[in-house]
């Protein structure tokens, strides 16, 4: 086994303690936000953050993981290999290293990629004072997007119904409305919610929290299920004509995508995670990313989440079929292969490099 993967992990228990120790053992000051639930053994569900650097840093690298709870399998062992392997220590004195650690920490010990309350974290920072953005594709779609049952014949016929929506919208506008989230069906796949949740306020404050003195921030939230096998996608959702893009481009090349542009592996969803630090942030300079990981075919990655959402609806754990479905689901976002694990690893190091570089131009 090669070094990077040694630092991934079978189970958020033990991804959190794996975390924990390598941050410590890094010299980082850490905190635990507790989540008010459990995990399925029962251990505690936290946001844990690991701080290495001077407080007062007027530079900040971010490293996030597990937005999309079970894609903390991903994040969490790209967190622990590069604290273990000393990535710390090339720091410079003016740079703080903030690692959050399972930010939807509920989903990634359950194996799901929503939280507690079935939504879909990366869809839920929108204003929901306002009226919730629509997504009329999904609307058309929503029987076939949430089938009744697992049934050879039930997902041969969802299959069939998004295709022929593919044929009459396009290619694009099929992702879009399986996508880029929903705010009507509470149940559903890509619920985006209809109130802040619990990792969205928690996020928020340790923002505040471990940011306050910044002037220029990068954020990578880790993601995996899109894109081929083991290649990583820079994702930025602002257009092409941005600073934010221009920058990115600068600091790190064609491997940015901007989702307004339609270049991106991702659709451009309402809510993300990048809205939250532009509120909280503000006045800062932020550079936020997704950096999106390939695992397996799209179509596998949809039978997954459908699964999943049927799970959910028939009784979740306590369903016989709940842990063949929960490893369904684990394997459609995690290759847990060391080859796939070193590769996740060197992108991600590489992407944190030049944004030392980039965070000192
Ligand atoms: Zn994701």
């Amino acid at each position: 086994m090669n070094a990077a993967a040694q630092n991934f992990s079978k189970t958020y228990r033990e991804a959190r303690d794996r975390f924990l120790q390598a941050a410590r053992a890094a010299g980082g000051r850490v905190n635990h936000h507790e989540h008010p639930l459990r995990g399925p053994e029962g251990e505690v569900l936290a946001t844990d953050v690991a701080r290495i650097g001077p407080e007062d840093a007027p530079f900040i690298l971010a490293l996030g993981s597990g937005t999309h709870g079970v894609e903390g399998y991903c994040g969490s062992g790209v967190q622990t290999a590069l604290l273990a392997e000393g990535f710390a220590d090339g720091l410079p004195d003016d740079t703080g290293l903030v690692l959050i650690h399972g930010i939807n920490p509920y989903g990634f010990a359950w194996n799901r990629r929503v939280n507690e309350d079935n939504v879909d974290l990366n869809r839920n920072f929108v204003d929901h004072a306002k009226p919730h953005p629509e997504n009329p594709g999904y609307e058309e779609l929503a029987e076939a997007i949430n089938p009744r049952d697992l049934s050879p014949e039930t997902m041969a016929e969802s299959r069939a119904h998004m295709r022929a929506y593919a044929e009459r919208h396009g290619h694009r506008a099929m992702q879009h409305a399986l996508s880029a989230g929903q705010y009507t069906h509470p149940n559903g796949v890509q619920f985006g919610g209809l109130e802040p949740v619990w990792s969205n306020r928690t996020l928020r404050m340790i923002l505040r929290e471990e940011m306050a003195k910044a002037r220029r921030v990068v954020f990578i939230d880790i993601h995996s299920g899109l894109g081929a096998c083991g290649e990583g996608e820079i994702i930025c959702t602002e257009p092409e004509t941005s600073e934010t893009y221009k920058r990115m481009r600068r600091w790190w090349g064609a491997r940015v995508r901007s989702t307004v542009s339609g270049d991106s592996i991702s659709s451009n969803v309402p809510g993300s995670i990048t809205v939250c630090l532009a509120e909280e942030l503000q006045g800062r300079e932020v550079t936020p990313m997704g950096l999106e990981f390939g695992t397996v075919p799209i179509a596998e990655v949809t039978m997954a989440l459908q699964a999943d959402n049927w799970l959910h609806q028939n009784g979740g754990p306590d369903n016989p079929k709940a842990k063949e479905i929960a490893k369904t689901i684990r394997d459609a976002f995690y290759i847990d292969a060391d080859d796939w694990k070193e590769k996740v690893t060197a992108q991600t190091r590489d992407v944190c490099r030049a944004a030392l570089k980039g965070l000192h131009e």
